[in-house]
């Protein structure tokens, strides 16, 4: 009870020096900033490594230091998040001046207000339709209150899927968020009227597979009657989208609409490389999120997150994107998180991605987007340069030539699902290696695998090697002049059945026991030198009798096979 009363006044404390004046129910301020503004974020002290882990196990955490934590929590969070009485601190809603919403389309497409739902959407169409030769644009899904998710595919010869790298950019999948939304729009109309320019530009349309992504949860962004006034962190319903992605070891939230269609596009696609942007902090972010180590290509994700921040300590002012390890960091170090994109990606669909946040304010004021963008366009461009580089090629069927899909492993080095795959379709691959000897080993059912040593020299080198997978030449036993080749014999009841080389085409396979009693009888195909196969593990230890009849007019052959069994021990 004496511990009760101690918290509600350290509570009521807390609360009386933010400015509340009244007595008030713990709780009531969080309650009524949910109820105007869709969302409220507090500060909790920072609790310790594990108990940190667990509160991020349950709210969206949208920074932590070794000080403190900012929780964002929505409507379907504040019941819980009150019961369970830990001492916070509400932050007042951001300050809205300065930002600004564009009052016409043309205003928008300078980049330098946030446009209207209405303006995004017609801009989206507008890039498309200007450089049609280069860009189409595509719908990933519908957002819960059925507004599109939107991406542009930006690729010379853009209506074929060209067996390229294929990147994506996305961002604001936490709707009050929203800098790095306007930053693609942008890249994607510096990217579409570049491509015919000779530089960096044109070099990445023609060689890759670009696809944009500027707002992953339209419903966070325009909650409120399509301007963006106050955009909440969560989709409609309420959840983080970027913590509702399927996790190897815990069970995720309901999927949110939002997150079903982006996997499904995101299986699709299968992007060699991809960057998920956000605000709130400025670090360079890549995985693991969710595990306490590395993962495999560890040196080659720092290095290329390394790049980028360096790339942007080039060009922007002293202090931008230091934070953590000078702008750097793995995310685990960071603090937990379960059900984010990057992890899903990179440890389910064979991806690679990052999490890059551009500016430690959240709602970056619309004055402020030409800077960000002058700041990070060419850490961007580099970034997606990154999949011109690395191990890549085909792989097929070296007797026909057809496309394989093939696992493309390294052993004594992958692990954690950091191993790809070829593509089904076109059967290329594409692996990002830091510069090292690697042994590459392709493997496909049914084939035999191959292995290939790939030196990689620097960081920018591309090594080209293409791969035809054999299928395993079997030295059969020379067909018999008469009667049935059984072997092993005896055998666990699977054995193999060679034919004299004249007896082709349909068989019937009959097995009797030594009494005549038929236990099993089958129509097959036979061809010169090659053996049937048969199974019958499941009868018991004994003698049985093989019988093939060439279809329709014999010969009938006959041969014993022995059932054994090891006994049990
Ligand atoms: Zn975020």
């Amino acid at each position: 009870m004496r511990a009760l009363v101690v918290i509600t006044a350290l509570l009521l404390l807390i609360a009386g020096s933010n400015g509340y004046g009244q007595y008030r129910m713990p709780g009531d301020d969080i309650r009524e900033t949910v109820s105007r503004f869709g969302q409220a974020e507090v500060v909790v002290s920072y609790p310790g490594f594990d108990a940190m882990t667990k509160i991020a196990s349950r709210f969206s955490v949208s920074s932590c230091d070794a000080r403190e934590a900012i929780l964002c929590l929505s409507g379907r969070d504040v019941d819980e998040f009150i019961a369970l009485g830990i001492p916070y601190k509400p932050v007042i809603p951001e300050e809205r001046k300065g930002f600004y919403t564009a009052s016409s389309l043309s205003e928008a497409m300078l980049w330098q207000s946030y446009p209207t739902w209405q303006h995004y959407d017609t801009i989206m169409h507008k890039i498309a339709e200007r450089w049609p030769g280069v860009c189409r644009l595509d719908t990933i899904g519908f957002s819960v209150m059925g507004r599109a998710v939107l991406a542009l595919k930006i690729s010379d010869n853009v209506a074929v899927d060209e067996p390229e790298p294929s990147v994506m950019l996305s961002s604001t999948i936490h709707g009050d968020e929203p800098a790095g939304f306007v930053l693609l729009m942008r890249l994607a109309e510096y990217l579409a009227s570049g491509s015919t320019g000779g530089g960096l530009a044109e070099e990445l349309v023609s060689g890759l597979e670009i696809w944009i992504n500027p707002l992953a949860n339209p419903d966070g962004m325009y909650r409120d009657n399509d301007t963006m006034i106050y955009p909440v962190r969560a989709n409609s319903n309420g959840y983080d989208l970027n913590r509702n992605f399927p996790d190897p070891e815990v069970s995720s939230p309901p999927l949110q609409k939002e997150t079903s269609d982006m996997i499904a596009f995101l299986e699709e696609k299968r992007f060699a490389l991809s960057v998920n942007l956000h605000s709130g902090v400025e670090v360079v972010n890549y995985p693991w999120d969710k595990w306490t180590r590395l993962h495999p290509d560890d040196d080659w994700f720092d290095g290329i997150s390394r790049r980028y921040a360096d790339t942007v300590h080039l060009h922007a002012e002293p202090g931008y994107m230091v934070y953590l390890d000078n702008g750097v960091t793995r995310g685990w170090e960071w603090y937990i998180v379960r059900g984010g994109r990057q992890d899903f990606v990179t440890w389910g669909l064979g991806g690679r991605e990052v999490t890059i946040e551009i500016d430690d304010t959240k709602m970056t004021p619309g004055s402020n987007l030409e800077m960000i963008w002058n700041w990070n366009y060419r850490s961007l461009l580099r970034y997606i340069a990154e999949a011109l580089n690395g191990v890549r090629g085909t792989v097929a069927d070296d007797d026909t030539g057809d496309p394989l899909s093939a696992k493309v492993f390294i052993s004594g080095h992958d692990a954690d699902s950091s191993h790809v795959y070829s593509d089904t379709v076109t059967g290329t691959y594409c692996r990002f290696l830091a510069p090292g000897e690697w042994t590459i080993t392709f493997s496909s059912p049914g084939y035999l695998p191959l292995s290939f040593q790939a030196s990689i020299t620097a960081w920018n080198s591309v090594v080209q090697q293409d791969v035809r997978l054999q299928k395993p030449a079997y030295n059969y036993p020379a067909p018999p002049g008469s009667g049935l080749l059984i072997w092993p014999n005896p055998c666990d009841g699977k054995f193999s059945v060679m034919l004299p080389a004249r007896i082709t085409g349909d068989v019937t396979v009959t097995l009797t026991g030594v009494s005549g009693a038929i236990i099993s009888s089958y129509s097959t195909s036979a061809q010169a030198g090659i053996p049937l196969t048969c199974d019958f593990s499941t009868l018991p230890p004994g003698i049985y009798i093989v019988s093939v009849r060439g279809e329709p007019f014999g010969p009938l052959l006959r041969g014993k096979v022995i059932i054994t069994r090891p006994f049990p021990e």
